[in-house]
């Protein structure tokens, strides 16, 4: 294995792995393409994931973190766009399975299935356009955030709504608003860029989901504020009400709430759980990462690491063999 070792690029990836899975075939990534006619360059019809794979040195042992909840975002993003999917979830982690087997991954990794309208159409339509299904593999030696806290601005880029492009699908073409949001935030200086609805209510960061603790409230906005409903927040939902006793709300977030809250997360794949330190230059709470998002940041990597016996069904270990 060499690649999976490679040095880091921007944002903690490193260079992606040899081996590509192509509709049901295994080939070297440079013959992993699709045309420069493909429908989905011109028109953004397509949909991804984004899933983690930890490495254990110790168990010299390979997870994949919540493979079955991606694969059946992806299911429902398929269904969504009317794209038709042709493998079950099941099916498909056995594919990334084998794949990080294939590709002799021996650590941290992010896998990227991508189901895309390929076929050189040019009316646009979700209809009658070849697709085609990818799973690819990139190391990701380093952090894509800085762990350590991020300073936000609130964007003036918004998020599309519902009724415009459908949040709950994670779709290839709803990432022009994030990027123009992130970059926008760069250029003033920020980390990251957290995003309102077009009513002016908080939706997410640019690929990250909120968390804002007002006193002892936990509170994210719902699924129905146009965010993608994040695998991550669902763990980070599920380990404050049953490990640490503090139910979620989930409702509408005012603009001005994060410039009172007492702490603040993003969750994402890629991210983890990250501590906000400060949004549009004002701290939050003292300015420093919250007790609470440590601890939460550090219990996911455990158990994504198997070192932590909470939560096994989030995992799939990937090499048969674990030595005792
Ligand atoms: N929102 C957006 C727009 C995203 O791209 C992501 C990353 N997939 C998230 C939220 C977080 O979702 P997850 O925890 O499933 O990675």
């Amino acid at each position: 294995m060499t690649q999976a070792t490679a040095a880091t690029s921007a944002g903690g990836f490193g260079s992606p792995c040899e081996w590509v899975f192509v509709d049901g075939e295994v080939v070297p990534d440079d013959e992993a393409a699709v045309s420069v006619h493909a429908h989905a360059l011109s028109y953004g019809t397509g949909t991804f994931e984004g899933i983690r794979a930890w490495w254990n040195a110790d168990r010299e042992q390979l997870y994949l973190m919540e493979g079955h909840a991606h694969y059946e975002r992806l299911a429902r993003s398929a269904r969504i766009l009317g794209l038709p999917l042709p493998m079950s979830p099941d099916a498909l982690v056995r594919a990334t399975v084998d794949l990080l087997r294939r590709n002799e991954v021996r650590a941290n990794a992010y896998v990227r299935p991508l189901l895309v309208q390929a076929g050189a159409a040019l009316p646009v339509r979700m209809h009658d356009v070849e697709t085609r299904l990818s799973i690819a593999i990139t190391p990701t030696p380093g952090d894509y955030i800085n762990p350590d806290g991020v300073r936000c601005m609130v964007s003036s880029w918004r998020r599309a709504p519902d009724v415009s492009t459908p949040n709950r699908a994670k779709v290839t073409g709803s990432y022009t608003g994030p990027a123009l949001a992130k970059t926008e935030a760069t250029a003033h200086g920020f980390d990251e860029a957290i995003m309102l609805t077009v009513d002016g209510f908080v939706a997410e960061a640019t690929t990250s989901n909120i968390f804002v603790r007002l006193g002892e409230e936990w509170v994210t906005p719902p699924g129905t504020e146009d965010i993608l409903e994040g695998i991550t927040r669902a763990e980070v939902m599920t380990l404050l009400a049953e490990e640490l006793g503090r139910p979620v709300t989930q409702r509408r977030v005012h603009r001005s709430e994060l410039y009172t809250s007492d702490e603040i997360l993003l969750t994402g794949t890629a991210a983890v759980v990250v501590p906000v330190v400060e949004v549009d230059g004002r701290p939050v709470g003292d300015g420093k990462p919250g007790e609470t998002t440590q601890t939460l940041n550090q219990t996911i990597r455990a158990i994504g690491r198997g070192d932590d016996p909470r939560h096994p069904e989030w995992t799939t270990p990937v090499y048969d063999e674990e030595p005792s």
